[in-house]
This record gives structure tokens, sequence and C-alpha cells, in this order.
């Protein structure tokens, strides 16, 4: 059976040592979020990982969901296990207090997804949506709604959901049929069906609020015709109960390649009621909302699984033993040396131990920028931070769900044939970290979202925010010859990026299918690149502590110089092939005839 420790000791060391999280208490707001409380409130959220959803990871992935008639079983074991979240106040704990939230920082929520996802992703994508749901609705709604729905979603009472998908559009929402009628009383009668709607169903919660996009009679066509609705399960009475059932049911439930426990499910909306949220045909902008947030929650999943393959991993390597390690026997008391002597096996582990670290500091590094956003006094802070968190999204969304897929392929590897076979729980983590690289936006949209959109925008105003505090880091860094092994690949990886941006621009404005061609490669070479930074940062932080007292933490930080090195050595020449196919251009792509295929 696989295990699972929420990794306290490593996010420590990123909050409070690379990212400096103490500075959070001192936004207006965050007064309370010292360290000390973040860890306390950490160490708290370890234990609801550990001991109550990881227990139900495989008995989930095993069971399923059951559907019966409109009805949605979760697994057993689920409903206990979400009242105990309940219980905790966890679905609150980063929002806002005026509705019931705890107020703590994002970066707070950015490690609790982590470690949710590593225990459980079935499980954490129900709270999941649900979050995603009250961001939107916080941002867009009316105060009418807002004072209905969101003290009741905060508190776990109600879930959430988000309804794009529709059996002929998925990517091209402009495509969208679900049409939303006016009402007298200022509410919309919808109707329409949504596919693959995830925690559409369930009976972990009274009332389900699903956010839908649909089509309003004067709507223009495409994808500027679409407004976003609020349709509740239940129309809530006048003391806010779930009431008389809405005109909204689940169809049925999808089979399919893992998060097995968590419900994706046909929708079926028919005159339901519902309530715009934003102005007509701006939907996208407010959905935009919930799939920003979605998007980088859906990164996280990616360092999430890959962070739980890569522990079981470790163990396993350091248990199974099979033949003799290349450079004379280290187990001479064993019949075999354990496989982690195995040069090979050394190879996936580190690439697992650089992948996952290094996505760490920097998805809460993202995590802190809303914060910021959401918190500076300086507009001018916030407005950095805002380019920041929009510029990193897609690569956190795409760079880190292609390699928690990778890492967790690459750690059932390590298990030989017993990572095949199911109870092992191997094949769990492959099947599960799949589907993150599909929805919320296919990894090859969030490329073209950081080409056409990202790099042009604002005359590429948001790529400064990245470009030039790394650059300065870079050059502060040169000074120290301790670090120059470090530096020195690093900044060439980062050349190489400022490059093939220059070149990725001037092709997008010549011919489109060129920036198109080079998205994937681009995308690749920026994730890469922020990881390198992210590595220097670490690396600068482990120096520091082994010359200035390690606290009896010398192997930890050792250990991340080690890890550091393997990163600019074995990950980061990585740049310099992707740099090379991004020049090659899209000629060898786009040439075949489609008959030729
Ligand atoms: C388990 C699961 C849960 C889901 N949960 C939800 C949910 O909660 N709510 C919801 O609304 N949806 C949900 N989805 C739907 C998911 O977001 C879509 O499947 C996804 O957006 C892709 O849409 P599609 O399947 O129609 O593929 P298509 O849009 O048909 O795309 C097929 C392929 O073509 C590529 N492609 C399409 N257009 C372009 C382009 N312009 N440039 C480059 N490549 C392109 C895509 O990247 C993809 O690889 C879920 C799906 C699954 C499987």
């Amino acid at each position: 059976m696989p295990v699972y420790k929420a990794p306290l000791e490593d996010i420590n060391f990123v909050l409070n040592d690379v990212l400096n999280a103490e500075q959070l208490s001192r936004l207006p707001g965050f007064e309370d979020a010292t360290p000390d409380l973040i860890a306390s409130v950490l160490e708290e959220a370890a234990k609801l990982c550990e001991n109550v959803l990881q227990p139900l990871n495989r008995s989930g992935h095993e069971e399923g969901c059951h559907y019966e008639n409109g009805v949605v079983r979760t697994p057993k074991g689920f409903k206990e296990a979400y009242e105990t979240y309940r219980e905790g106040g966890w679905q609150g704990l980063a929002f806002d207090p005026d509705y019931g939230g705890q107020g703590l920082p994002h970066t707070v929520g950015f490690v609790l997804e982590e470690l949710m996802c590593s225990a459980n992703m079935a499980f954490a994508m129900y709270p999941g949506l649900t979050h995603g749901a009250m961001n939107a609705i916080r941002a867009h709604a009316t105060d009418e709604l807002k004072a209905r729905y969101l003290p009741k979603m905060v508190s776990s009472e109600w879930s959430g959901t988000m309804c794009l998908t529709e059996p002929h559009c998925g990517t091209d929402l402009g495509l969208m049929k679900t049409k939303a009628v006016p009402n007298d009383d200022g509410s919309y009668n919808i109707t329409g069906t949504k596919i693959f709607i995830s925690a559409g169903e369930h009976d972990l919660t009274s009332n389900i609020i699903h956010l839908v996009l649909a089509k309003l009679p004067d709507a223009p066509p495409g994808i500027k015709g679409i407004s976003l609705f609020l349709v509740p399960k239940f129309l809530p009475t006048e003391d806010n109960e779930p009431g008389q059932r809405n005109g909204v049911m689940c169809g049925s439930i999808e089979h399919k390649m893992g998060i097995m426990a968590n419900a994706t499910c046909v929708m079926n909306f028919d005159d339901a009621k519902g309530w715009l949220v934003g102005e007509p045909h701006k939907g996208m902008r407010a959905m935009f909302t919930m799939m920003n947030s979605a998007r980088l929650g859906v990164g996280m999943q990616g360092l999430g699984v890959g962070a739980v393959a890569y522990q079981n991993a470790v163990a396993y390597a350091k248990d199974r033993i099979q033949g003799r390690s290349l450079s004379g026997v280290k187990a001479p008391d064993k019949a075999a040396d354990p496989i982690i002597v195995h040069p090979d096996v050394r190879k996936n582990l580190m690439q697992a131990k650089a992948f996952t670290e290094g996505a760490r500091a920097l998805g809460y590094w993202v995590g802190m920028m809303i914060d910021l956003v959401e918190k500076h006094p300086d507009p001018v802070v916030r407005q950095e931070a805002d380019d920041f968190v929009a510029l990193l999204t897609p690569v956190v969304k795409a760079y880190f769900t292609d390699m928690g897929y990778e890492v967790a392929t690459n750690s059932q590897q390590m298990y030989g044939g017993h990572g095949y076979i199911r109870e092992w729980g191997m094949e769990q983590f492959v099947r599960d970290a799949r589907i993150a690289m599909i929805y919320e936006g296919a990894n090859g949209i969030q490329a073209l979202d950081l080409v056409g959109r990202k790099l042009p925008q604002n005359l590429g105003r948001l790529l400064r925010r990245f470009f030039h505090p790394m650059q300065a880091e870079l050059e502060q860094s040169q000074e120290n010859p301790a670090l120059l092994e470090f530096v020195i690949p690093v900044a060439k990886a980062f050349g190489k990026l400022q490059q093939a941006t220059a070149i990725v621009a001037q092709k997008g404005m010549a011919r489109p299918d060129e920036a198109g061609a080079a998205s994937a490669d681009y995308l690749r070479m920026f994730g890469l690149v922020a990881l390198g930074w992210m590595w220097l940062k670490m690396v600068k932080v482990a120096q520091d502590k082994l010359a200035n007292g390690a606290d009896g933490k010398e192997a930890f930080f050792d250990a991340k110089i080690k890890t550091a090195r393997f990163f600019v050595e074995k990950m980061l020449p990585e740049v310099d092939f992707r740099f090379k196919s991004l020049m090659a251009g899209g000629k060898s792509m786009m040439e075949m005839d489609v008959e030729q295929f």
C-alpha cells in the first residue's frame, strides 16, 4: 500500500527560508499570519491529509462512484472524511472573513492544495471546485447572491461546480448551445446539456451550486456572447436552506482512466432557474476568475501527485534488492543491493526530487503573489504581482502537470512489474496525474495562452515582471564564486529563453502558425528556466545555512545543493534541445497534406 507523509520540513524551508513568508504578516489583514501560526495550521493540515484522506485514496480508486437514477454516491468513507474536512473549517482557510472564511494567506491555501492532492486527488477536487466557484461569485456576483451563497459554501455545507463543456464544445466555447431565457423576476431559465462536470452530483453536501455558461437570446455569436449563471441544485428557502428541487439532474457519470472517486457527470439543465453572475455576455471574464484559480490549482495537482509518487518510489528503491552496484557491493549482508544503488534508478529519483522541490518553491511563490495582489497597499506592487501571476499561470498549469505525470510514470517504473499491479498503488498515481494535463484547458492551449496572450500583453509588460528580477538576481549572484556552478547554466538557459521570446514574438506577428508551432517548446523552456531560478534561490539559502549554522540540518541543506546540481546538469540542458526544436520552425509539422496522414 502506498504511504504519504506531508513534507513539512521542505515546506517550512520554502516558506520561511526561501520566500520569507514572514513578510505576509506585514500585509494589512494578515497580521495574525505569523510563521508560527502558519506552521501550526500546516501541522493540522498534514494530520488531515495523512490520517483521514490518504487512507481512503486506494479504496476510493477501487470502489469509484456509484450512479443510480440521478443520484451519485461517493465511495465508502468519503462522507465521513468530508465531515472532518468541514468541521476543520478548511474550505474557508484562505477566504474572506466577511463570508465566514479564516482569511489566511493564499500561500497557505496553495500548500493545503498540494498536500490534499498528494493524499487523495479525487477527494481534493470536491472542495477544489467549490473554491473556484467561491472566488468567481465573490468577484462578480451581486451582493445578494454573495450573501445567500458564499457563507454556505465557505462552511462546506454547499459545494460548487464549473459547467463549461458540452458534447460538441470543449476548447472552443464559442460553439456553446446552452440557452438562458430571462424571467420577469430577474432570474433566468437555463436549458442545455453539460458534460464532464466534476463533482456535478454527489452525496457530500446538502446543495450543489453550479456556475453555468450559457447564451442569452440576444447573444452575439461566438465567445463574446456567453454569460455566466449561478444555478443551485435546490432553490434556497427564505431562511437559506435547500428548498424546492431545481431543473438540473445528473444524467450519468463517466467511467474513466483515473480520479475514480470524483464524479464526472453529464448534467442536464431543463428550464433550471439561475441568476446572472457579472454582466450579460461577459461570462468568460467572470469564468476566467474561476478558471485562473482552477488552473493554478490543477498545477498543484501535478505537483501533489508527483510528490507522493516520489515518496513511494524512494521507499521502494531503498527496500527492494536486485543486482549488485556497478561500483562494488553496497549491502554485503544481503543477497543483493537495494535498487537505489543503480544509476538509472537514481536518475529517476533525482529528477522527481528536483522537480517536486523546485515546483513547490515556484508554486508557493505564485500563491504569495496572489496575496500581494489582494492585500498590498501599494497599487504598483499589486499590479506587478498580478502581472506575474497572469504570466506564470499557464506555466504552472502545463509544466507542473506534464512533469507530475512524468514523475508518476517514472516512479511506477521503479517498481518494475509491481508498479503495474494495482495493489501497489503506483498505477493510480499515473492514472490520476493524466487528467491534469487535459482539463482546465489542455496543455497545448496553455502554451498558446502563454505565447498568444501573455507575451504580447501590454507590449511585453507581463514578461518584464519575470525577466527583470531574474536578471537582477543572476547579476547579483555572479559575485559569489561558490554559486558560479549554478549561476552560469541558469544564466545561459535564461539567455536562450530571452532569445526564444524575441523569435516567438517576431514569428507571431508574421505567421501565427509559426508561433503556435513554437508554443509547447517555449512553455517548457519557461518552466525549466523558472525552476532554475528557484534552485538558485534555494542553493543560496542552503550554502548560507551551512556556512553560518545549519542547526542540525546539515544533511537537509547539503541535499538541496546536490539536487540543485542535478537540476542544472541533467535537467536544465533540455532548454537547449527545446530551443533547437523551436528554431526549426513549424514547416515540418504543417507541410503534410491532411490526406497524407
Ligand atoms: C475527468 C474530467 C473532468 C472534467 N471536469 C470538467 C468540469 O468540471 N467542468 C467542465 O466544464 N469541463 C470539465 N472537463 C472537460 C475538459 O475541460 C475538456 O475535456 C477539455 O477542455 C478539452 O475539451 P474537449 O474534451 O472537448 O477536447 P477538444 O476541444 O475537442 O480538443 C481535442 C484536442 O485538440 C486540441 N485543440 C483544440 N483546439 C485547439 C487549438 N485551437 N489549438 C491547439 N490545440 C487545440 C486540444 O488541446 C485537445 O488536445 C473535464 C474532463 C474530464 C475528462
